[in-house]
């Protein structure tokens, strides 16, 4: 397996990072992830914007990347032979050989890739999978994709301990989003809801895909906050991230969510989703 750190593809085991980096230290970073299917990056232009976004929110200079990243990304695909899973990508505000919290006027930020062979639609989207509720504690920049993931990391060690997949995060009796998706909700026939965006939610890529896909449907959403009442209450739950793509939870907190299998609400989205990408799921 190859990866790219700062100007070199290197062998995965041989990638070596100076423990001075600024992301290392201080989480002083922006990341993405983008899926890979059929060969072909998804969204790859709406991840760069974000990009682009986070790295300007977090003071970290992105003059020529943009160039650079999408031949990066295609190399890094081909050295791999990846036809389906995923490519991560990190920008770091870079090394200085020392631990400086301000540091130098403008920094020199340093670059990470590696790329990953994954089923995207598997078991999981199939038979769905089980969260737990855990409240969100990160910091109040959750639009920005970064990589201080810490609260989401031990959500997720959580959820695991107790034999679930994953966790959905809520403040103040409100739903966020889950730990590493968008959350959406089906509360009856007629009504879909996902958050609005704002500063305490990632604006998901795929999250956007699926409202321009329902939206040439002629099916509406709401975007708003949700409660945790709500979700408990629903009829289904879906979530949404590069990685997962259309994932439908099943079981919350170890009761059934509905029937307690995907409902058809999310079975459409899903089919209309992988249709998409040229996909489906039973593929
Ligand atoms: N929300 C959070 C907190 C995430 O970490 C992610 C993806 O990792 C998402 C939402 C989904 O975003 P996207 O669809 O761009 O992968």
């Amino acid at each position: 397996e190859i990866v790219y750190l700062n100007g070199e593809f290197v062998k995965k085991n041989e990638a070596c990072l100076s423990p001075f980096d600024r992301g290392f230290l201080f989480s002083h970073a922006a990341y993405e992830v983008t899926a890979v299917f059929d060969g072909k990056l998804i969204d790859f232009d709406a991840h760069m914007a974000r990009l682009d976004r986070t790295l300007d929110g977090i003071d970290i200079p992105r003059d020529g990347l943009a160039e650079r990243l999408k031949s990066l990304h295609e190399e890094l695909i081909a050295r791999n032979g990846v036809t389906e899973g995923f490519v991560y990508l990190q920008v770091t505000g870079g090394a200085y050989g020392r631990r400086d919290f301000g540091g130098p006027e403008t920094l020199t930020p340093g670059l990470f890739m590696f790329c990953e062979t994954r089923n995207l639609i598997g078991e999981k989207a199939q038979h769905g999978v089980s969260a737990i509720t855990v409240e969100d504690q990160r910091w109040k920049r959750r639009d920005y994709k970064t990589t201080q993931l810490l609260s989401q990391a031990l959500a997720y060690r959580e959820a695991e301990r107790g034999g679930a997949f994953g966790a959905i995060l809520h403040e103040d009796g409100m739903v966020t989003e889950g730990a590493s998706a968008n959350l959406w909700v089906v509360l009856d026939a007629d009504t879909l809801v996902t958050r609005n965006l704002g500063r305490q939610i990632l604006p998901g890529i795929t999250r956007q895909s699926v409202l321009d896909h329902l939206a040439r449907e002629g099916i509406t959403v709401e975007e708003r906050a949700i409660s945790l009442e709500e979700l408990l209450g629903a009829r289904e739950v879906f979530t949404t991230s590069a990685t997962g793509l259309i994932l439908p939870v099943v079981q919350l907190d170890g009761k059934p969510v509905g029937t307690g299998k995907p409902g058809p609400v999310t079975r459409r989205v899903q089919g209309q989703y992988y249709r998409g990408i040229g996909a489906d799921l039973d593929a």
